[in-house]
């Protein structure tokens, strides 16, 4: 959550600075401002300081197109502290107006920290916990911001990424991580620092990721990354695979729409020289471990947030059917307040698209501590817990911008089928029974295409349900956690109220819910829960709550019972997961835009949640 972006060089600043928000405006957008340095001999305050509430367009009407200046930070707030309005965005200065900072986290011991700050006489501005950093590194400045914000990190507890910049060290930019991401972008003859590749894949792919209590100082030509020790550190320049076109929306009228339609291609990239048709199996190098290690496997735990949850308790499911192994999913933010109990012989499973949710990631260092081994499920290549863990599984759907996570959805999901078939196959699989498996999965992508071609269907019977105050999405087995996703999506992009629930429990509450005006979206299984599908369906519509089916095509039954029917193509049950999400993701995007919301940046939410 929030975007942090920094640059020293010879280009003119702020015009990079509003373009790299813009470029992370997913991470956070109520309110966004940039702090840039004056050039030598310019009159006025020693650093210029805009800041705007709302999107980061209406920093850019503010940010004059000839500001001068090669040298700034700026930032894209999710507020946690202190209301959305101008003097809460960041940058903030310290009193003297020579140091600006943004920050990205919460400093947890903020009151106790202003409290001494103002004794010692400072007058604090905004109401955020931000601020303070600015003033402990003015309160420690003696001629050196480095060393003046290593001891002010010293007093600070939470969760940080800061930038900062001093008026009297022209072209240094100094960046701080503690459990926030930061990367340094390593230019020709310039330097970026951000929160993440996107806003910097226009100028460089040569990237440094900063690990937790690291601290660089970089200017246009050098940077050096210390750590808390101050030992000097010789950090590793890795290369960003990604390319520009893949964060920008070509053709698509917004991120998520393009998103959902890459599916197929992204699935594809997550298969892609993983089936292993000769042995029927999966090929997981990026596990690390050894045949030895993998034997040893004799419960599956995932542990994750949201979408990445859900994908987890389908991964569980199969884990079970499939591979035979006993498997839960639990939600980190409960795991890590818990204590829980770490049996010998189970392989966690850190499920992250960003790989910074900050509590999957604290969930997983808890399990680190106490002994056991966790494994990564993570889009973004370098991310914080795709580095800690100790192995894992790269899902490849390229960059998704949209907050409302679609794409990586489904490549987390074929992960979690790589996995399922490579433990089935070291157990009770045979290697017929692989192939098949492999043959049904290397249809997925397929599968989806199809799917997605019943965008017209889906977009009408958006629109007729689009007044809808609630909804139910309902699903069994595998499609009860994608009835779970189905509700998600819509609460999270068009704010509807909308509950997943497992159609066999209807009739234990959520069924007093049911009404002419309660539509109930159910997701149909091909298989032996079929018949109980149908009964479930029928006691909807007997109290007269309207019934929309997702079903394979060609199922009369299905669609004579049901008020509205999207067909999609027929697969075998275990794979239904891929068919039925598509549509449920199109149904929200397009109540959605019905209802005239902001898609890609729905209110209150960020993408990468890195704060708890
Ligand atoms: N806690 C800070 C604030 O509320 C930073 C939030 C952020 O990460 O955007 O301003």
């Amino acid at each position: 959550m929030c975007g942090i972006v920094g640059y020293t060089g010879p280009r003119q600043v702020s015009r990079i600075l509003v373009e790299g928000l813009k470029r992370l405006e997913y991470r956070g957008y109520d309110s966004a401002g940039i702090a840039v340095q004056k050039d030598v001999a310019q009159a006025g305050e020693p650093i210029t300081l805009i800041k705007k509430t709302g999107k980061i367009a209406e920093l850019r009407k503010a940010v004059p197109k000839d500001l001068p200046g090669h040298c700034g930070i700026g930032h894209t707030r999710w507020a946690t502290h202190g209301v959305v309005n101008d003097v809460n965005a960041h940058p903030h200065l310290d009193g003297s107006g020579k140091i600006a900072i943004v920050h990205n986290g919460i400093i947890e011991n903020y009151v106790a920290l202003k409290e001494m700050l103002e004794k010692e006489g400072t007058v604090f501005r905004s109401d955020t916990d931000s601020e303070v950093i600015a003033h402990l590194i003015s309160y420690h400045y003696d001629g050196d911001l480095e060393l003046a914000v290593k001891a002010s990190l010293k007093h600070l507890k939470g969760t940080y990424g800061i930038a900062c910049i001093h008026a009297d060290e022209p072209g240094r930019i100094v960046g701080a991580r503690n459990g926030s991401p930061l990367v340094i972008g390593v230019g020709d003859g310039e330097m970026l620092l951000a929160s993440d590749v996107t806003a910097m894949l226009a100028h460089t792919k040569r990237v440094v990721y900063l690990n937790d209590g690291e601290v660089v100082s970089m200017l246009p030509h050098e940077f050096k990354v210390s750590d808390g020790d101050d030992r000097v550190l010789d950090p590793k320049i890795d290369h960003v695979a990604w390319e520009l076109g893949a964060i920008e929306k070509e053709g698509y009228s917004c991120y998520m729409e393009k998103e959902i339609f890459e599916q197929p291609d992204s699935i594809a990239r997550a298969l892609s020289g993983r089936m292993d048709f000769e042995y029927g199996s999966s090929k997981l190098g990026g596990l690390d471990l050894t045949k030895k290690e993998l034997h040893a496997i004799e419960r599956v735990r995932v542990i994750a947030a949201g979408t990445s949850w859900h994908a987890g308790l389908v991964g569980c499911q199969l884990m079970e059917s499939v591979a035979r192994l006993p498997a839960t999913a639990e939600l980190a933010s409960e795991l890590r307040y818990r204590n829980p109990v770490v049996e010998p012989n189970s392989v966690y499973f850190a499920v992250s698209q960003s790989g910074e949710t900050a509590d999957t990631l604290y969930a997983m260092r808890e399990i680190q501590r106490r002994g056991s081994t966790v494994l990564g499920i993570c889009n973004v290549v370098g991310s914080t817990i795709a580095r800690e863990s100790a192995g894992g599984v790269y899902v490849h759907s390229g960059p998704e911008i949209a907050v409302a996570s679609t794409k990586a959805f489904t490549s987390q999901l074929a992960a979690f089928y790589l996995l399922a078939l490579l433990f089935a196959r070291m157990h009770d699989m045979s290697h017929h029974e692989g192939v098949e498996f492999l043959g049904r999965l290397k249809d997925v992508p397929d599968l989806v295409r199809g799917a997605l071609a019943q965008r017209d269907t889906i977009q009408a019977i958006a629109k007729k349900y689009s007044h809808a105050k609630d909804f139910l999405f309902l699903g069994r087995g595998l499609l009860y956690p994608i009835a779970l996703e189905g509700a998600l999506k819509l609460k999270e992009i068009s704010y509807v109220h909308a509950e997943g629930y497992a159609s066999g429990e209807i009739k234990h509450g959520p069924i007093a819910l049911v009404s002419p005006d309660t539509p109930s979206l159910f997701l149909v299984p091909n298989d032996y829960l079929r018949e109980k599908t149908i009964s479930n369906m029928k006691e909807i519509k007997a109290r007269g709550g309207p019934v929309i089916a997702v079903a394979d095509e060609g199922d009369e039954l299905v669609a004579s019972i049901a008020d509205d029917y999207i067909p999609v193509p027929r697969t075998h049950a275990l794979f239904q997961p891929f068919t039925m999400v598509p549509p449920l993701q199109l149904f929200a995007y397009f109540i959605a835009l019905e209802l005239g919301r902001d898609v890609d940046q729905p209110r209150n939410l960020a993408k990468s949640v890195t704060v708890e």
